[in-house]
């Protein structure tokens, strides 16, 4: 998708420090961290969201959900970790090219909102 900064960092256009890439994901740092880990797991397939994920085969949303698990795990998040996926303006997404925010690697509060 043109314009769309995420596209730009899959295709190396725009720098990024990458965590994990397989055929279908991509998963790289965010640049303006909110916790101690805090890594961005997208699909290489434009959609813009969650609410458009009949856009992607079920295998491209497993593997999204694959890649979230297996980067926190090659981080030993062993106390846990938290997955964001902000959609639309009332969540404050602000990119809109679907992504899993993994955050952890310290304790979280209970609120989430
Ligand atoms: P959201 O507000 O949920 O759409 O999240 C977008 C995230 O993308 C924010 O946490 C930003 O810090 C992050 N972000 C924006 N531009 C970049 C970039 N060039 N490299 C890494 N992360 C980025």
């Amino acid at each position: 998708m043109e314009n769309c900064i995420f596209c730009k960092i899959i295709n190396g256009e725009i720098p990024s420090t990458k965590v994990y890439e397989n055929d279908q994901v991509y998963a790289f740092r965010d640049i303006n961290p909110q916790t101690p880990f805090h890594v961005l797991v997208i699909p290489k397939k434009h959609v813009s969201s969650l609410s458009e994920t009949d856009q992607l085969n079920d295998a491209e949303i497993a593997a999204c959900l694959r890649a979230v698990s297996r980067v926190a795990a090659e981080a030993g998040l062993s106390g846990g970790y938290r997955v964001i996926s902000n959609c639309g303006p009332d969540a404050c997404q602000s990119v809109p090219h679907l992504h899993f925010h993994v955050l952890g690697g310290r304790q979280m509060a209970l609120r989430m909102a």
